[in-house]
């Protein structure tokens, strides 16, 4: 039998041309067409990776309707689930050649989908062919799930779990080493008041939901721009300008990710506590602004009971990363919570409904993902832990994290690899989403070498 070691150097190559064969398909999604739900490019690719399957080995490659593809070895009745995914997010400015012609850099794949997730998801894929080739008895089937829309909501996987049988347990390779065995749950909301009248012309801040905002905009009528300036006192976060009648004020915040705002100023926050503070609004607009100052008095979420500790997660967190006054005078806010184990997906929706409408608001959007935890000393999650830090000779524990990946879509699952914590990358590498997105070629063999051992020792697992 050949050593795993072995098999790796042998297959370097091959594995590294093939990723090649997947990042030169441009899979950003886009427009329905027949028979390719998330548009031509991510069919093409999915139909590529159904390709590279069929050439390892797999006795089975199935098309899940365009939405997903599995790729089967073993045993169906109990089987493990191994899934990666082949669409990419759009390309950003000022790569260094095409993004989708796949070069060697200093020991790095350079590449639109290198890190995120092709190159992953085919380390996984060939780490199946030890175990075909090499006849390891397969207690667990093996499934590689190839999924076509991660980047854009995920609703390749929801598509699958309705019609297809779901692993007893999966992994992920769309994160990172060593093991992620737990993530918040995500709720997202826009929170709208009835039409109000009064002194604000316009407001505008942020521009997207799961980022604190670094700048926000209210137009004002019919105030006095001094009582503004006097209660900005010394504060370089304000600029106020003049003009035919009306006062412009612009706020400039930190901005953060939703996921980690503990550092951040809100843009949107600092508007609203400086009209309370400069006392210029009257009746229902000031109450209405009164509850995004209120929303945004701390990150840890200020509405009634939902921000319980957990022992396992760091503190729910609660950011609102869009305000706006919409054209029929009502105004938009619109939250983003990352919360743990203490409160339900359900308990989250009421309570923040509940707080909402005291305040004359109503929730008009919402989207909600529950959060999932699996125990760090699971033997999975340990065996895996373990099997990382004996490949790489490093001492890392199991994170729980409070982005999302397929992992939170599953019964039992977890995110494993392939971004090291310990690596350091040139300055010119990007990471996953970014210009010049770059994959360690040493990364990826030692990805290589541990989902190989991980599916061989999660056969002895009890699941
Ligand atoms: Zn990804």
């Amino acid at each position: 039998m050949q050593t795993v070691k072995e098999f790796v150097a042998e297959n370097k190559e091959a594995l590294i041309r093939d990723i090649g064969r997947l990042v030169a398909i441009n899979s950003v999604k886009t427009e329905p067409v027949e028979g390719a739900p998330y548009g031509e490019g991510v069919r093409k690719v999915e139909l590529e990776a159904m390709e590279i399957a069929k050439e390892l080995g797999f006795t089975t490659v199935h098309d899940c309707e365009g939405r997903m593809a599995y790729a089967h070895v073993g045993p169906e009745d109990k089987f493990l689930g191994i899934i990666g995914h082949a669409d990419v997010v759009p390309v950003t400015e000022g790569w260094f050649r095409d993004p989708f012609e796949m070069f060697e850099k200093e020991g790095y794949l350079v590449g639109r989908g290198t890190g995120d997730d092709k190159g992953p998801l085919l380390a996984a894929m060939y780490a199946c062919k030890y175990l075909m080739e090499n006849d390891i008895p397969l207690r667990y089937g093996l499934r590689v799930l190839i999924g076509c829309d991660e980047e854009c909501g995920m609703s390749d996987i929801e598509y699958y779990l309705a019609n297809y049988p779901e692993p007893v347990f999966t992994f992920t390779p769309d994160a990172g080493f060593p093991v992620g065995h737990g993530e918040k749950g995500i709720y997202e909301a826009d929170l709208v008041s009835d039409p109000v009248d009064g002194k604000i012309v316009s407001l505008f801040g942020g521009l997207a939901s799961n980022v604190v905002p670094d700048k926000c905009t209210v137009v004002l009528k019919e105030v006095c721009a001094d009582c503004l300036r006097k209660a900005v006192g010394e504060s370089d976060r304000y600029e106020i300008s003049e003009k035919d009648g009306l006062v412009t004020v612009v706020a400039h915040g930190v901005a953060a990710h939703a996921g980690m705002p503990f550092e951040s100023v809100n843009a949107n926050g600092l508007i609203a506590d400086l009209l309370l503070k400069a006392d210029v609004l009257e009746s229902e607009e000031k109450k209405a602004v009164e509850f995004m100052s209120r929303v945004m008095e701390n990150v840890f979420g200020t509405f009634e009971g939902i921000d319980g500790e957990d022992g396992c997660f760091a503190p729910t967190t609660l950011i609102c990363g869009m305000v706006r006054k919409q054209e029929d005078g009502s105004f938009l806010v619109n939250v983003n919570s990352r919360y743990n184990t203490s409160i339900t997906a359900e308990d989250i929706e009421k309570k923040v409904s509940a707080t909402a409408e005291e305040w004359g608001y109503h929730v008009a959007n919402c989207d909600n993902s529950g959060p999932f935890y699996m125990e760090p000393d699971h033997p999975a999650v340990k065996l895996m832990c373990d099997i990382y830090n004996e490949v790489t000779g490093e001492d890392e524990k199991p994170f729980v994290m409070s982005g999302g990946t397929y992992a939170r879509h599953m019964h039992n699952a977890v995110s494993f690899g392939c971004e090291k914590p310990s690596e350091k990358a040139p300055d010119w590498v990007g990471g996953c989403h970014m210009t010049n997105e770059g994959l360690s070629i040493e990364t990826l063999m030692q990805a290589f070498e541990i989902y190989i051992e991980t599916l061989i020792r999660l056969q002895d697992v009890e699941f």
